[in-house]
């Protein structure tokens, strides 16, 4: 999973948050729902006692003391309501204590006298030994003419704490639940929103120099995503038209330059070949004759790369053996190997049927040749072989010549880029050559690199598919 991903960092996000806010509003309903039924029992327990205190001890000097226990006692039945009840005169003695609940869950003799308190009404929490704990309410009761008298009433909170606790389970296991749902449903959602741009991605891979006239799906959603690809389809528009300009510039430019070169070619050939001239002035017609003619050769590249931008090499494919052609184009390229002294050997033995434009796969192996001529010193030697691989048909071209510096290899296949224009100059060399052979590779969906080391010696390979019906 790309964590970097806009989904991924959405939903991360979005379950971030959303758990934080449930868990904020949790611990909230938590809280207040424990407060609110605590203070219930309280509130409910405080009328009890001044129910008590209203109705019995403020009659307490006819009835007797006596008639208040047996009377409290029968109208709330402590024991059996587990309930705790009591009732002490201002120096601490006794008048009523509620026994033992029937559940047995306190001792109500064990339950400490409150703390003497200025206040009316007030309350605590008592924690049993049991784990249990009450609540308990208090009253101290003051009349004119009576004797004050402080009255207790309390109740177990395990109710409300099963309750609650209840409730917390309920919550610990739903929340994360929920936090899951969500955030798969968010997942979802985030990945089909965002399934054209997988799409438009996949098709702007797609586009290359050959074919700048396609365009980016665009979905009809009125959406964001419709407006970038409707603003991508007309930068796309643009850099194909100005593609398209430069292309046809660089095709009309090396078109109309070729014929006054010719003429200009002959006309200097005629010059240095006139008996008549003086010597001097042929010597300088054949030094011009030198630069037209390496000037016709840039042209000539020029013309070749703007037929390939074209497309030219798309064209006239037929299948062929690939072993065959790098056979033929070495004999005849052996002639100028042997003028420098140099030795091509050719190990190209098994059939590489490959599908493609002949002519220009052969400038390929010519422009390889004639590199690895050109930059290796006499006496060298050049290797050439021919491999049937994986589903590929591999074309490798070494020579044990002057090499490459490393920090040169990854521009060599540039237009015009040359890697000194000392040692290029000798060759009369323009550095478009292996440009040639990139734009047909490219053409013909093969793959073409370079290893190198300086004095030790170059290797090109290019990586062709075969085609073997
Ligand atoms: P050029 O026409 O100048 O040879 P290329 O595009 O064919 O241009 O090659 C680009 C540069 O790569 C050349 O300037 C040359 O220095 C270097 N190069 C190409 N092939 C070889 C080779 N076999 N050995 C050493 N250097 C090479």
């Amino acid at each position: 999973m790309n964590t970097r991903s806009i989904s991924f960092r959405l939903v991360t996000w979005y379950a971030g948050l959303l758990a934080g806010i449930f868990v904020l509003l949790c611990a909230v309903l938590y809280l207040d729902l424990r407060h609110f039924l605590v203070n219930d029992l309280r509130q409910s327990q405080s009328r009890r006692t001044r129910q008590i205190a209203n109705t019995l001890l403020v009659h307490v000097k006819q009835t007797g003391e006596a008639t208040v226990a047996s009377q409290t006692k029968d109208w709330y039945e402590p024991e059996v309501n587990d309930r705790f009840i009591r009732i002490t005169r201002a120096d601490g003695t006794l008048v009523y204590v509620s026994g033992t609940p029937k559940d047995g869950s306190f001792d109500p003799a064990e339950i400490p006298v409150f703390p003497p308190s200025s206040e009316t009404e007030f309350s605590r929490q008592l924690k049993l030994s049991g784990g249990s704990t009450l609540l308990i309410a208090a009253l101290n009761f003051k009349s004119s003419g009576n004797p004050d008298y402080l009255v207790e009433f309390g109740s177990l909170l395990d109710p409300v704490e099963t309750m609650l606790n209840h409730l917390f389970l309920q919550l610990a296991l739903g929340l994360p639940l929920a936090v899951i749902i969500i955030t798969v449903g968010g997942y979802l959602l985030v990945r089909r929103a965002l399934t054209p741009v997988e799409q438009i991605t996949r098709a702007a891979e797609r586009i290359t120099q050959f074919n700048l006239s396609e365009r980016l799906p665009v979905a009809n959603t009125g959406d964001e995503l419709e407006r970038l690809s409707l603003s991508l389809n007309r930068m796309i528009t643009r850099l194909d038209d100005a593609f398209q300009n430069s292309k046809r510039f660089v095709a009309d430019a090396s078109h109309d330059l070729r014929t006054p070169l010719t003429i200009l070619r002959g006309e200097l050939e005629s010059f240095a070949a006139d008996a008549r001239l003086d010597a001097e002035l042929r010597d300088r017609a054949g030094s011009m004759l030198e630069e037209v003619v390496h000037l016709g050769k840039i042209v000539e590249q020029l013309f070749t790369l703007s037929r390939l931008d074209a497309g030219e090499a798309q064209t006239e494919w037929t299948r062929f053996d690939l072993t065959e052609l790098a056979k033929t184009t070495v004999e005849q390229m052996s002639l100028l190997a042997e003028d420098k002294g140099i030795s091509i050997a050719c190990d190209a033995s098994e059939p590489a049927p490959v599908k493609g434009n002949r002519v220009r796969l052969k400038q390929v192996v010519v422009n390889l040749l004639d590199n690895a001529i050109k930059y290796t010193p006499t006496k060298g030697a050049i290797h050439l072989r021919v491999l049937a691989v994986n589903g590929h048909a591999v074309l490798e071209v070494a020579d044990n010549g002057i090499g490459i510096p490393p920090d040169a290899l990854p521009h060599i296949f540039e237009r015009f880029y040359r890697v000194d224009q000392a040692r290029s100059a000798e060759s009369e060399s323009a550095g478009l050559g292996l440009s040639i052979v990139k734009s047909i590779c490219t053409a013909h969906g093969a793959e073409v690199d370079a290893q190198s080391t300086v004095g030790t010696g170059s290797c090109f390979r290019v990586r062709l598919p075969l085609n073997k019906n």
